[in-house]
């Protein structure tokens, strides 16, 4: 397991895209304009998408989550139990 989990809530995205110009290896928007992880696992039910990073993307996917004017992008410290954003 790696310390960091992105939850992504694919639902309530607005497919404004800073997610996909801010941080463009990591996401990307698709033909619906709704943005996805690069590697990430969806929940068919939740239509959740989630992925494990370490440190060394957690910045990547921080400015990701930053950009985000609805917040569906969320960050989780596996580690300290702690919700980051
Ligand atoms: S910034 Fe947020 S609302 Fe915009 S495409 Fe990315 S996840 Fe969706």
């Amino acid at each position: 397991m790696k310390r960091y989990k992105i939850v992504y809530d694919r639902q309530n995205c607005i497919g404004a895209g800073p997610c996909a110009a801010v941080s463009p290896t990591h996401w990307y928007l698709d033909n619906e304009r709704k943005a996805h992880i690069v590697g990430g696992q969806r929940n068919e039910t939740t239509l959740e998408e989630t992925v494990e990073c370490d440190e060394s993307e957690l910045s990547v996917h921080m400015n990701a989550a930053v950009s985000c004017p609805v917040n569906v992008i969320h960050i989780h410290d596996q580690k300290i139990k702690k919700q980051l954003i």
